[in-house]
C-alpha cells in the first residue's frame, strides 16, 4: 500500500478515488471553488501501525511523517491554493470554531483550540477534521461560498454536533438550509459498532429518532448503534434535504484501507476529512 497502491473501490456520486499520488483520498464533486475529500490509509510515508497516511501529530507517529503525508495530499489538493491545513483540538465536544483570519500564526494556532467542528466563508483555507471509527461531514452551501468539517463521536452525535454546524452556518454565513450539501465519510458502521446499553439509553432520550427505524439493533452480543442513521434523522430535522445528504457508506472496522481505533485497539492513524474555498 505505498504510492503505487493497488487500491480499486466502487463508488457512486458524488465520490470517487484519487490513488494517483500522495495519500489515497475519496474525492467528492464539488463546485470548481472548492475541494473536498476524505484520505484513506494507502499513499503515504508513515510505517508500523501508522502505516502508511497517517494525517495526526497526535498518535505516537514520527512528526517528519506526518508532515510529509499532509505535504503530499496539499499537493494533490491544489497546495497553490491552500497554503496550510487547518486542524483544532478535537474533544468530542459540540463546539465549532468559524475561520476567517487567515494570518498563518493564528491559523496554526487553531491546533490547540478544543473544536469539533471547522466552519469558515474564506477562499485559501484547508479545514480538517481526524477521525479513525468517528464520522466525518463535510459541508458545503451551494449559493453562499461557505464550508465546514465536522468530527462526529457517538459523544458528539450525543450532543448533536452536526445540527449545531448546521445552525451555525445559517447565523453567521446566511446560508439557505434547503442548499446545505452534506457528506458522510468512512465511519464504523452498525456491522461493527457495539455499545453498552446506557449509549442506546441515551440516544431514546432524542425525540428525532422517534418513528427512525434501524437506528440500533439488539443482536446476541449485545447492542448496536448505527452512528449514520442517527446523523441522518439529526440533519433532516435542522432542514437539511434528503437528497443533500450523501454518504460514502464505507465501515472504517472492516476495511484495512480504513484507520480503525478499535480494530487496531487504540494504537493507530488517523483519517483526515478536508474542504477548503479555493482562491481564484
Ligand atoms: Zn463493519
Amino acid at each position: 500500500m505505498g504510492c503505487e497502491n493497488g487500491l480499486k473501490l466502487k463508488l457512486k456520486y458524488p465520490f470517487s478515488l484519487d490513488n494517483q499520488s500522495g495519500p489515497a483520498y475519496l474525492k467528492v464533486a464539488t463546485p470548481p471553488s472548492v475541494t473536498a475529500g476524505f484520505t484513506l490509509r494507502p499513499g503515504g510515508s508513515s510505517c508500523g501501525p501508522f502505516a502508511f497516511a497517517n494525517m495526526s501529530f497526535q498518535v505516537g507517529d514520527q512528526d517528519e511523517m506526518v508532515t510529509r503525508n499532509r505535504r503530499a495530499l496539499l499537493q494533490s489538493a491544489g497546495a497553490n491554493f491552500f497554503p496550510s491545513l487547518v486542524t483544532a483540538r478535537q474533544v468530542h465536544g459540540n463546539r465549532c470554531l468559524t475561520v476567517t483570519d487567515r494570518d498563518p500564526e493564528k491559523l496554526a494556532q487553531l491546533a490547540q483550540i478544543e473544536a469539533d467542528a471547522l466552519l469558515t466563508d474564506q477562499p485559501g483555507i484547508l479545514l480538517g477534521v481526524m477521525t479513525a471509527d468517528c464520522l466525518p461531514l463535510i459541508m458545503i452551501g451551494r449559493n453562499r461560498r461557505v464550508a465546514a468539517v465536522v468530527h462526529v463521536g457517538w459523544r458528539g452525535l450525543e450532543q448533536s454536533i452536526g445540527t449545531v454546524a448546521v445552525t451555525e452556518l445559517l447565523r453567521r454565513f446566511a446560508v439557505e438550509v434547503e442548499t446545505l450539501q452534506v457528506y458522510a465519510g468512512p465511519a464504523i458502521g452498525s456491522c461493527c459498532f457495539q455499545v453498552g446499553s446506557e449509549v442506546v439509553d441515551c440516544f431514546r432520550r432524542h425525540s428525532v429518532l422517534d418513528g427512525v427505524e434501524g437506528w440500533y439493533q439488539e443482536r446476541p452480543s449485545g447492542y448496536y448503534i448505527d452512528l449514520l442513521s442517527i446523523q441522518r434523522a439529526q440533519l433532516l430535522a435542522a432542514g437539511v434535504a434528503k437528497e443533500n445528504f450523501h454518504v460514502v457508506d464505507i465501515c472504517t472496522h472492516c476495511h484495512d484501507f480504513c484507520f480503525s481505533y478499535r480494530r487496531d485497539h487504540a494504537i493507530t492513524g488517523r483519517q483526515l476529512a478536508f474542504v477548503g474555498i479555493k482562491t481564484t
